[in-house]
């Protein structure tokens, strides 16, 4: 792969954008690893064939359209959940249309004065159809009503399974703690993977989970009754478990560096991503101090003195199997490849942005970032007898999943 990202590349001659330049991109990207996935799950079909015949074939493949379908519902009945919310909220904005982006401007134009302009900008070069919402989060719901969410610095796009009815989510956090640039490149990134239509993907992957489940318990139910051989018909089962986990977090890896080449290619901003990914850790880290202090006047109050806390760290084997997100490390590395590959075209790019400048806009001074965040979703706490609490952080990805 030219630049290390998979999929799309920048001629470095003509500066023109490609796609799939070579079969072996268009395997490598798309078909490899799906391949595999399926591989495995012929395999186990194909042990089964001999004892249960068409009903090894059948019913998974049942299962998998069934479940194909249902999720697809489910996901296009969610997206659109979201976007009414979001529209009750008075959170949306269909930058499209000049009455909203007037309105948007009026609401934001003093802490990103380019952003709609630059916008409406990747949203033309990316391709896409029709110009997603933006919805900035600027309330979360709490206990005693909605509250001001400059603490939400996630940032994700959504659309229903054709890539329609979609939306770019930012939290008031990255409204307010990110550079113009900063911002851009983000939301460059949330543009390709709409491009790239990764919500179809997502539900092909989840929807071959079920498949793999019922396969595994019958060729475990097999093996207990001994008509296939035990050991074998377990170490597949333990093998293929495993595997499908890799493959899924695999691609869902390429499929984020995908999208930062998409926001360098978008916008030029390699710098500018590594800096927004390096501020939202700084951010991270210092919350989730500030929980593990939270914690420990918690387990004072509730009579767990001296409470011992710490941070489970997680096996490198384990984010290899889970994590959703390449680290941020991994992500700059890519990034500052690309720039230095193709900085001609990356500066070039930039300079389209920087021409779009609104100078009469003054930025309101940036607050301090809250750090007052609680506990993201995919963090568990588990108290002990004794008073020790531990704090597992999500995935990586689950905190700020952008
Ligand atoms: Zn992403």
């Amino acid at each position: 792969m030219a630049d290390g990202f998979p999929s799309t590349y920048v001629d470095s001659k003509t500066g023109a954008v490609k796609r799939l330049a070579t079969i072996w991109d268009k395997l490598e990207t798309d078909g490899l690893l799906k391949g595999m996935d399926y591989a495995l799950t012929l395999g186990k079909m194909a042990l089964l064939a001999p004892v249960m015949g068409a009903v090894a074939v059948v019913t998974p493949v049942a299962i998998w359209a069934y479940k194909r379908i249902s999720y697809g519902a489910a996901i296009n009945q969610f997206n659109d959940a979201l976007n009414e919310q979001s529209e009750m909220l008075g959170e949306k904005y269909r930058i499209g249309e000049p009455r909203h982006k007037t309105e948007f401007d009026a609401r934001f134009g003093d802490l990103q004065p380019t952003f709609s302009e630059d916008y409406l900008r990747m949203v033309k070069m990316a391709g896409l159809k029709e110009v997603p919402a933006i919805v900035v989060r600027e309330d979360m719901m709490s206990f005693f009503g909605p509250v001001h969410s400059q603490h939400d610095y996630n940032a994700f796009a959504a659309s229903r399974l054709d890539g329609k009815n979609a939306s770019i989510t930012i939290g008031q956090g990255i409204m307010e703690q990110m550079t113009p640039g900063e911002l851009r490149a983000i939301v460059g990134h949330e543009i390709t993977h709409l491009a790239l239509g990764h919500t179809r993907d997502r539900a092909s992957w989840i929807s071959r989970r079920p498949v793999n489940i019922a396969l595994n318990a019958a060729v475990l139910g097999l093996a207990a009754f001994g008509f296939v051989p035990f050991l074998p018909a377990v170490a597949l089962v333990g093998v293929s478990y495993f595997a499908h986990k890799c493959l899924e977090s695999i691609n869902s890896r390429r499929r984020e560096e995908e999208c930062d080449r998409g926001a360098a290619i978008l916008t030029g901003g390699t710098t500018d991503l590594a800096s927004g990914l390096r501020k939202l850790k700084i951010i991270s880290e210092k919350a989730l101090k500030l929980q593990l202090q939270q914690a420990t006047i918690m387990g004072r109050i509730f009579g767990r003195g001296g409470a011992s806390l710490k941070i489970k760290e997680r096996s490198k084997f384990e984010k290899f199997m889970k994590d959703s997100h390449p680290t941020n490390e991994r992500r700059e590395g890519l990034l500052m490849k690309f720039e230095q590959k193709y900085h001609t075209f990356c500066e070039k790019q930039r300079s389209l942005f920087a021409n779009a400048f609104n100078t009469r806009a003054k930025p309101r001074p940036k607050p301090e970032p809250d750090m007052d965040m609680g506990f993201g979703p995919g963090t568990t706490v588990k108290r002990f007898p004794g008073g020790m609490v531990i704090i597992t952080r999500g995935r990586a990805s689950r905190d700020f999943p952008f």
